[in-house]
């Protein structure tokens, strides 16, 4: 076999979304694992709905998870153009093979009367589909319907009781009987292709050897494949990947939260997080290890481990994946990419002094093992900044209510007070002299001074803590604490 061509090939009606993600990633992986070709191409028939917008966004978020194409929009290639609107007499061309041999049809029938076909089928309880009304027309049919202005649209004559069966990569054989297709159209009357004509078209064009798509496509491939075998043209291989349900088992759709890369991009996720998440959306690592790069995946991805049950979309896993790679990461790419979280919630104000930066840095190294996404952070943070502390819960309340406290806090804001230098490493001696002069144990001491500062019974470790909020702020917290809530029965 010569080396396999994939393709995404997405309509850009709306920014990529995590169904179409998967897709491009899967054929990415393919590609890359085989020494093939990706391309990317624009499904932009649908003239309403598609924008250059959208195709913007699509490239980006691709860009952004790390999935290049080797031919096809901005880059280019020999089997251009990448955009089907700028392949109008292609598609074209082949019609007109079609309608010569007879493979296709002028049809003049109005949206009223398919409609009422339509309505007829479904009230019979049967597939709604065209019954030929124009398959036979005479020539002065046409001509009459011509005259009266009506302009047709190009039908693809379904071969009769034929079983058209598909044999997917991951489903198997499916089989479908063409009497359920109905003659369907393949040019609609503006001159502008259907999707399932298009894209065979396209594919054959483009030498695509495998069509690895979501499963929604699946009832059209049996159409695809009689267009095929109508033009004379090589079959791809298929593989239809199941559908990624919501927690509900419901299709996921906005009810169930993002559906748009950007939108996950935007909150703070990182790309190797979505692309791991994605990947694990249908396809079944071989072992037990469920943590993947990019890099990795080429070496390990394989289309036979590809589940044929729909995937669950399961946001706790999204975040816990990120949490890994949020850890993994330098704490210098972390602060960048948290930053415009702490400048948007005005946490953080510009300029990024070299101090505030190493602050900020700081206060990542402290809460980053917290973070599911980075926009997260933002509630970490309020609290280093707020002085007002006010006392979460009853919880809180009761630590200060031990009787220890009053001393505790008092040879804490001493100790403090005598101190110049307050980073991680003084502080961490701070806290051992604090449990040996007071003879208590840790959590005696370290909780009152945990919610003296925060007002919280957990949190970010108390030697982050300290040089996080400096010296003159704990003292402020302190007797603020003092004032307002050890005085108080
Ligand atoms: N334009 C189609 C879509 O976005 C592509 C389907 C296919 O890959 O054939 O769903």
């Amino acid at each position: 076999m010569g080396k396999i061509r994939v393709r995404f090939a997405p309509s850009p009606t709306g920014p990529l979304h995590i169904g179409g993600a998967r897709s491009a990633l899967f054929n990415y992986l393919l590609a890359r694992q085989q020494g093939g070709t990706f391309i990317l191409r624009s499904e932009d028939t649908d003239l309403e709905r598609s924008s250059l917008e959208s195709e913007r966004n699509i490239i980006d978020s691709l860009r952004w998870l790390g999935i290049t194409w080797d031919e096809g929009l901005e880059v280019g290639g020999e089997y251009g153009p990448y955009r089907q609107t700028e392949r109008l007499p292609l598609y074209q061309e082949y019609a007109q093979k079609l309608l010569t041999n007879g493979q296709a049809y002028y049809c003049y029938c109005t949206e009223e009367e398919l409609e009422n076909e339509r309505k007829s089928l479904v009230e019979r309880g049967e597939n709604p589909r065209y019954l030929g009304k124009c398959r036979a027309l005479t020539l002065a049919e046409r001509q009459a319907f011509e005259r009266a202005g009506r302009k047709p649209t190009i039908r693809f004559r379904v071969p009769d009781k034929q079983t058209v069966v598909v044999n997917d990569l991951v489903r198997g054989q499916v089989s479908f009987e063409s009497e359920t297709i109905g003659d369907f159209v393949i040019v609609k009357s503006d001159g502008i292709p259907t999707y399932n004509y298009a894209v065979v078209i396209d594919d054959a064009l483009m030498k695509i050897t495998h069509v690895i798509r979501g499963e929604e496509h699946l009832s059209n491939t049996p159409r695809q494949i009689l267009l095929y075998e109508a033009l004379g043209l090589p079959k791809p291989e298929f593989a239809h990947v199941s559908l990624i349900l919501g927690k509900d088992r419901s299709k996921m759709s906005k009810r169930h939260g993002a559906t748009s890369i950007v939108a996950y991009q935007e909150a703070g996720y990182l790309p190797e997080a979505l692309i791991n998440f994605l990947v694990l959306l249908g396809w079944a690592p071989p072992g037990e290890n469920e943590i993947f790069s990019l890099d990795e995946l080429i070496q390990v991805f394989s289309l036979d481990r590809v589940a044929k049950n729909p995937a669950v979309f399961d946001l706790e896993k999204l975040k816990w994946l990120n949490g890994h790679y949020i850890r993994q990461s330098s704490l210098d790419r972390i602060t960048n990419l948290a930053i415009p979280f702490l400048k948007q919630a005005g946490l953080v104000e510009e300029p990024i002094t070299p101090e505030k930066y190493a602050w900020l840095k700081l206060v990542v190294e402290a809460v980053r093992d917290r973070l599911g996404a980075l926009s997260e952070i933002v509630e970490h943070v309020k609290i280093f900044i707020h002085d007002e502390i006010s006392l979460e819960s009853d919880e809180a309340r009761e630590v200060l209510r031990e009787e220890q406290v009053p001393v505790v806090l008092e040879l804490f804001k001493s100790k403090l007070a005598a101190m110049d230098r307050l980073d991680v490493e003084s502080s961490k001696v701070l806290l051992k002299q604090l449990t040996k002069e007071t003879k208590l144990g840790g959590k005696k001491v370290y909780m009152p001074i945990r919610v003296a500062l925060t007002g919280q019974t957990h949190g970010t470790d108390l030697y982050y803590l300290f040089p996080i909020l400096g010296r003159d702020r704990c003292l402020k917290r302190l007797t603020y604490c003092q004032k307002h809530y050890l005085t108080l029965e």
